[in-house]
């Protein structure tokens, strides 16, 4: 019988990995991991293209941009303010990534997923330094602290991972119960996102 492959799960499929966007059942419920990365259509297994550079940065932009769950517009102007700075443009495009509010939500473990913090964000249940804001793409910075309105959490899903006992943060975060903050912006070598950054870059330096 054919396997069945969700929205999100097809975006891994073109990935051809698993790029983790539906939280705890990409780690118990995944069909990648019950058939492989078939690439799609009748012929998915059998296909085999070679790939050109262009082609090469191209999907790992699109990767990028699935794994944060951000569009085309946002990693671009990423991509601009990270050229401005000093660092390594793509170190510093993953720190503006990784200092986004929906994905310290995720990271932070107070849900399963950067999309259901997403949702959480955008319904206005997330406060940064007791305020509430809801653009999920807003910029966090260094000491600033990230919780939840009262109604978050009595939420089945955020309770359930407020609850779990192994929750190991990277040591660029901190959290006391369900109040976190982001302790300093995180060096490549502390961001644990599957991707050549570099590649990306040069798709966007044509
Ligand atoms: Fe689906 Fe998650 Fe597996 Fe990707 S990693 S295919 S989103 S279950």
């Amino acid at each position: 019988m054919a396997l069945y492959f969700s929205e999100k799960c097809r975006l891994c499929r073109n990935a051809g990995e698993k790029l983790f966007l539906k939280g705890e059942r990409c780690f118990t419920k995944c069909p990648i991991d019950k058939k492989g990365a078939v690439a799609p259509g009748q012929h998915g297994a059998k296909r085999r293209r070679k790939v050109s550079d262009f082609g090469l940065r191209l999907k790992e932009k699109q990767k990028l941009k699935r794994i944060y769950g951000i569009s085309e517009a946002e990693l671009k102007k990423y991509f601009g303010q990270a050229r401005k700075v000093r660092e390594a443009t793509g170190e510093a495009m993953l720190q503006i990534l990784e200092s986004r509010l929906d994905n310290l939500v995720y990271r932070l473990g107070f849900v399963p997923s950067r999309r259901s913090a997403r949702q959480l964000v955008s319904h206005g249940h997330v406060r940064v330094d007791g305020k509430a804001v809801n653009i999920p793409s807003y910029r966090v910075k260094p000491e600033q602290v990230i919780s939840m309105d009262e109604k978050a959490l009595s939420m089945t899903l955020v309770k359930s991972m407020l609850d779990k006992k192994d929750v190991s943060l990277p040591d660029w975060l901190e959290r006391k119960a369900a109040v976190g903050k982001l302790a300093a912006l995180p060096g490549r070598n502390k961001i644990d996102t599957n991707i050549n950054e570099q590649l990306v870059v040069e798709y966007y330096s044509r």
